[in-house]
């Protein structure tokens, strides 16, 4: 599952891409018929908020998309490749391409997991993407988007990636709750954006245990983890990698006081560690499962 970074950076590329232009749609299988709502239309925004996108296409014309678990676009510079596969939606640069010919190039997008960045290009020289598997993709009235947002927490990277949504909302939620800071955090009603990986890497940076109650956290270190969130998933919009640690803390030598990339093994403290020692105090990392996904934490470094 993206967390917000990834979704983050979709619309910063997508807007990148096609902003302020015509724009092309279809749902050439015909399971997305709504395209008649936007083909045609200049993209006027993209918003993300959590892990939705929605792209502007003027009043009560907004494209709805969440990815959920298997969801996933394709881009491409050239012209619209064939169709195949289950494709829910295309869009393209209506300036750009004239009309669909085939067949074309179309790469799949590695998961920023696996992605070193070498196959990234300019965001100005995308002319089309493709969508498969999304859990939505739907046509929102502005009413249906702003309903959207109040059933969402803040998202710490905001509406535009950039921060400046008001965590007030979040703080007196979780002040208020006795369910474990842990799951708290995983809660999109809570606080949007945030998946396993910054879930598990954002407590231990504030040493704070998972299962600490919401209620005797105190506002902080919530507003600590706030603020050391934004710009962690900024960087993870940037180069697709989730990268949690300091230099300090990484054992490798080159990792100590370079400015290279960190190793594989080295990006997150406690995530995926399980069974290894903690970078910080040397305990083995531990796993648990937590509101139906796996948390790993430092029992040593992490305390209520
Ligand atoms: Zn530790």
């Amino acid at each position: 599952m993206p967390e917000g970074n990834e979704i983050h950076r979709w619309a910063e590329r997508h807007y990148a891409a096609f902003g302020g232009k015509v724009i092309r749609a279809d749902g050439p299988q015909g399971r997305f018929k709504d395209t008649d709502v936007i083909d045609g239309r200049k993209l006027l925004r993209v918003m993300a908020v959590g892990k939705h996108l929605g792209y502007v296409f003027g009043k009560d014309r907004i494209l709805h998309i969440h990815l959920g678990l298997q969801g996933d676009f394709t881009e491409g510079t050239g012209p619209l490749p064939e169709v195949r596969g289950a494709l829910r939606l295309r869009m393209w640069n209506a300036a750009a391409i004239k009309k669909p010919v085939a067949p074309g190039e179309s790469k799949r997008h590695a998961w920023y997991a696996d992605d070193d960045g070498s196959n990234d290009f300019d965001a100005k020289r995308v002319a089309w993407v493709e969508l498969r598997g999304p859990m939505d993709c739907s046509i929102y009235t502005n009413a249906k988007w702003d309903k959207l947002r109040e059933r969402l927490g803040p998202d710490p990277l905001g509406v535009d990636g950039k921060g400046g949504d008001d965590p007030d909302r979040a703080f007196a939620k979780i002040l208020k709750s006795r369910k474990a800071i842990g799951e708290l955090l995983m809660d999109q009603s809570v606080i949007a954006g945030i998946g396993n990986i910054y879930r598990a890497e954002l407590l231990f940076r504030a040493r704070l245990s998972p299962f600490t109650p919401g209620k005797d956290v105190p506002e902080a270190t919530l507003r600590a983890i706030w603020n050391d969130a934004l710009p962690l998933m900024r960087a993870g919009m940037a180069d697709r990698r989730i990268v949690t640690t300091l230099p300090r803390d990484r054992p490798s030598s080159h990792g100590r006081n370079s400015k290279r990339p960190p190793e594989k093994a080295e990006v997150h403290y406690v995530y995926r560690r399980n069974g290894l020692p903690c970078f910080v105090c040397g305990t083995a990392v531990r796993k648990q499962e937590m509101a139906g996904r796996n948390l790993f934490w430092c029992p040593v470094c992490q305390t209520d």
